[in-house]
């Protein structure tokens, strides 16, 4: 099993598939993009399921999220879930999107035995989500939660980042947004994993601002805690129930104590945390000739070393040098 020092054991595998991206959220990347992995440096179709193989058969992995960049980008995509979800013991496989694309994929990937989708929607107002993306694609994005939802990706859940100034008013109306259609919300403490390093302490919306923006027209209460496990959401039921909305407070009221997540990403790199400063080279070692005892062997090494916390807080605390999309959000 991935077990780190301090007794966590790493089960859920988030897999970047790319570091490409159609749109550019101010919060991740500059609206010009970023220098993109050239190809030879990603790891092929078949190299990613060597070594999800590798996770999920020898390393105890449940859990299989594909993200980015943004996934949907990814040509394979469909096959690469096909083939991850005949693995035995078979994982939960899902996704992490911008939701552009997926009203034309939603139904081979569900077909393929994808089981849910994380879709993100900061805004329901176009012309919010043309400044803050820096393209004009909210319709594709809506669309392509429809067809999720249609298809069975249940439940849809929705991850969102507020703003200060930009769409830190739309708490309310994202939440409403949501409950009518069934989707389940969660809100994002903004990280400091953007490209331009723009992120500020100041600027950034916290947990609890958005708990009382939230509560001026809902009445939230917590949802049982023991329910959490190592989700990083902490719940709230809207209304008494049954309907929740998630806030993931990363940075002002961190979980790092009940991690259960390890990063592959594009590049073939094992990441033990989203802030680490220090990556594992599985794609080096794989294209040399390593087997699959080898890789496993890597990988536990790479988790052992895990740090107890994101450090964010700390005077010492440096910016991990990739940004979140290619790191794999
Ligand atoms: N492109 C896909 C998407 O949009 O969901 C997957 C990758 S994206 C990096 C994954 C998630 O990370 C998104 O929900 C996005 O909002 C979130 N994210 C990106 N940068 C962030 C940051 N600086 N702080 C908090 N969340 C961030």
């Amino acid at each position: 099993m991935l077990r780190d020092s301090f007794g966590r054991v790493a089960t859920d595998l988030r897999v970047s598939l790319t570091d490409r991206c159609n749109l550019r959220c101010s919060y991740c990347m500059p609206p010009e993009g970023l220098q993109w992995l050239p190809k030879p440096e990603l790891l092929t179709a078949d190299e990613i399921v060597r070594l999800v193989t590798v996770a999920v058969e020898r390393l105890g992995v449940t859990e299989v999220r594909y993200t980015g960049g943004e996934p949907l980008l990814r040509r394979e995509l469909v096959d690469i879930v096909a083939r991850t979800s005949a693995l035995r013991p078979a994982p939960q496989v899902s996704l992490t999107t911008n939701g552009i694309g997926l009203a034309r994929l939603a139904v081979p990937l569900a077909e393929a035995g994808l089981s849910r989708v994380n879709v993100s929607l900061d805004t329901l107002d176009r012309e919010t989500f043309r400044r803050l993306a820096h393209r004009d694609r909210l319709p594709d994005v809506l669309d392509g939660l429809a067809a999720a939802d249609a298809a069975g990706l249940r439940p849809v859940k929705i991850n969102s980042v507020l703003m200060r100034g930009v769409n830190d008013h739309e708490a309310v109306a994202l939440l409403r947004h949501c409950l009518e259609r069934g989707y389940e919300l969660r809100f994002i403490e903004q990280m400091p994993l953007d490209a331009q390093h723009g992120w500020s302490r100041k600027n950034m919306i916290t947990a609890e601002e958005i708990l009382a923006a939230l509560r001026e027209d809902f009445d939230l209460t917590e949802a049982d805690p023991g329910e959490r496990g190592s989700a990083p959401a902490e719940l709230f039921l809207v209304g008494g129930g049954p309907a929740r909305v998630g806030v993931i407070g990363s940075v002002t009221r961190p979980f790092c104590g009940s991690c259960d997540r390890v990063r592959l990403t594009a590049d073939g790199q094992v990441r033990n945390c989203l802030f680490a400063t220090d990556e594992s080279d599985l794609r080096s070692a794989m294209r040399a000739g390593a087997g699959d005892e080898e890789l496993a062997e890597r990988w536990l090494a790479a988790v052992r070393v895990k740090k107890a916390g994101h450090g964010i807080d700390d005077p010492s605390f440096l910016q991990p040098s990739r940004p979140m999309s290619a790191i794999g959000g």
